[in-house]
Order: C-alpha cells, then sequence, then structure tokens
C-alpha cells in the first residue's frame, strides 16, 4: 500500500516539487503561506467533484477540472488546453479517501431510482446509463487510481511535471502520496 506523505513544514514537500508551482499548492494549503498575486494561472489542478473539498491557494492561481475520482480520461482535451493555451508545466492530481466513484456497483440500485424518482427518467433508460457508464468511471481504490492516472499523463505529456496528490476529508489537508 502505498504511503501519504503529510506536509507540516517547508522540507517536508519532496525535493523535486519544492520551488515549483505544486510545491505552492502545498504551501498554500497546507502551510498558511500568505497569498501572492497571480495573473496567469500557474497550474493545472485534476481533483474529484467531491463537494467535502475545498483548496486554499490565490485567486488565479491554478486551472481547474473537477470531475468524479479526479479521473482525466475524458477530460483530455481541456488538460491540452490548459498546458498548451493556458501555458502551465505542472499538473497537481488530487484524489481523495471515502471516494463515491469507488465500488459504483453499491450504489446501483440508489443511482438508478435516483434517476427515475429524482430526474424522471424511465427506469430501463437510468438502467442503460448506469450500465453503459459505470466501467468507464469506476476507480476502484482512490491511491491506486491517481498514481495509475499520474503514470498515463506523465506517458501523454512527458514535458509536463505531474504530481499524485491525497486530500483527507478528515483533516482536509493535501498530502503526497509515496511513489515507489
Ligand atoms: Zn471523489
Amino acid at each position: 500500500m502505498n504511503k501519504l506523505i503529510a506536509v507540516n513544514s517547508l522540507e517536508d514537500i519532496p525535493a523535486e516539487y519544492q520551488q515549483t508551482p505544486i510545491g505552492l499548492l502545498l504551501e498554500y494549503h497546507n502551510l498558511n503561506r500568505p497569498y501572492e498575486a497571480y495573473e496567469k494561472a500557474q497550474l493545472l489542478i485534476g481533483m474529484c467533484m467531491d463537494n467535502r473539498k475545498h483548496l486554499h491557494m490565490p485567486d488565479n492561481y491554478a486551472f481547474i477540472i473537477r470531475a468524479g475520482g479526479a479521473n482525466l480520461r475524458y477530460s483530455e482535451f481541456k488538460v491540452s488546453y490548459a498546458i498548451a493555451v493556458g501555458q502551465v508545466s505542472h499538473i497537481a492530481l488530487i484524489g481523495h479517501n471515502n471516494c463515491g466513484m469507488v465500488d459504483l456497483v453499491a450504489r446501483k440500485s440508489e443511482f438508478i431510482n435516483g434517476l427515475v424518482e429524482i430526474a424522471g427518467w424511465e427506469k430501463e433508460k437510468a438502467e442503460d446509463h448506469f450500465r453503459h457508464f459505470s466501467p468507464m468511471f469506476e476507480i476502484s481504490n482512490e491511491k491506486d487510481f491517481i498514481l495509475s492516472e499520474t503514470m498515463r499523463l506523465r506517458h501523454s505529456y512527458p514535458k509536463i511535471i505531474i504530481a499524485p496528490l491525497f486530500y483527507l476529508v478528515e483533516d482536509n489537508q493535501l498530502y503526497f502520496i509515496e511513489e515507489e
């Protein structure tokens, strides 16, 4: 199991990320670094749509793509845009514990009944929808998924620095996921 690296001081930030927009994100969020003024985004953040998470960072600091499980597989064009047009060279990929995209099958009836009762869908359409999309969005394990997504993005964008991070909903702090 990959460990989480807590960041309680500057020295806790892994050397390769110190003095980068990723290290600075940890300084702003975990270490209360005073906000500087930014005119353009310094990095791209990919994080889950989950409502329990809020990042502390200055205005204009980052592009953010929020998607279930911080899964950017279906947001590739937006990632490319942030890099090519937004000119960011760093990506922080932030997973979190208790993510709803783990074990989707356990929420199948809740999902289908919710679409029927809340959205007014026909049951059959809701079932097809779940069957078609849940395998695309299931992430199985939060940390493993972030690590595999980090590897995938490093392969796609070889010159971009990408860090696997984790947000614990209990303490609202950011952690690095240790890589082997
Ligand atoms: Zn989530």
